[in-house]
């Protein structure tokens, strides 16, 4: 069979272990992501919490073929910035990604390598269109709820997240006093 069918738990994103392993992004893995460093640092003094999960499907990297799997962000902050993925931009830059938010309020910002920025709000139902050529990263901005997402993308897309590792988003998503803020990333390498 070529075909297959894979169960995702609509509450907590995950599928069984047969199916797809989980990748853990604890907080140590991810120190540089965040903006304010010593929010980091007194954090990781207590404890190193799970900042995001995906699971992945494994699929062969074939054009034609397509990946998909589920992600989840939980919910958090390191200073007044919110827990979030790294991001990356796909190694054919061109490939487009579908994200389905099946529960929790977070945010896709999205940008090219030109500097266009674009984000988008994503509450359960709503799915977000990720074009060719913008680096994505999701956010989740509930304080108490998981964002979980279901993705789909071009399976031989390849993941460069090097270029967000050395220059950071141009834009970071922080708590506000009503809600949510954008700020221009003060560790931005342009
Ligand atoms: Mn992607």
């Amino acid at each position: 069979m070529r075909s297959k069918v894979v169960s995702f738990d609509l509450n907590t994103g995950k599928a069984p272990i047969a199916d797809a392993s989980p990748l853990k992004r604890p907080l140590s893995g991810l120190k540089e992501i965040f903006y304010d460093q010593e929010a980091v640092k007194s954090i990781l003094a207590k404890q190193d919490p799970m900042v995001y999960e995906f699971y992945d499907l494994h699929m062969p990297e074939r054009e034609g073929d397509l990946a998909f799997g589920t992600s989840m962000v939980y919910p958090g902050k390191v200073g007044d910035e919110y827990y979030m993925t790294k991001g990356h931009f796909h190694t054919l830059i061109d490939t487009a990604e579908v994200y389905y938010c099946l529960k929790g309020y977070g945010m896709m910002m999205m940008e090219s390598p030109e500097g266009e920025i674009e984000y988008q709000e994503m509450r359960p139902g709503q799915a977000v269109y990720v074009p060719g050529r913008y680096a994505h990263r999701s956010i989740n901005l509930s304080d108490t709820e998981t964002l979980i997402t279901f993705f789909v993308f071009r399976a031989d897309a390849g993941h460069n997240y090097g270029t967000i590792e050395e220059k950071g988003f141009r834009k970071l998503v922080v708590a506000s006093n009503n809600g949510y803020a954008l700020i221009d990333n003060p560790h931005w390498v342009g």
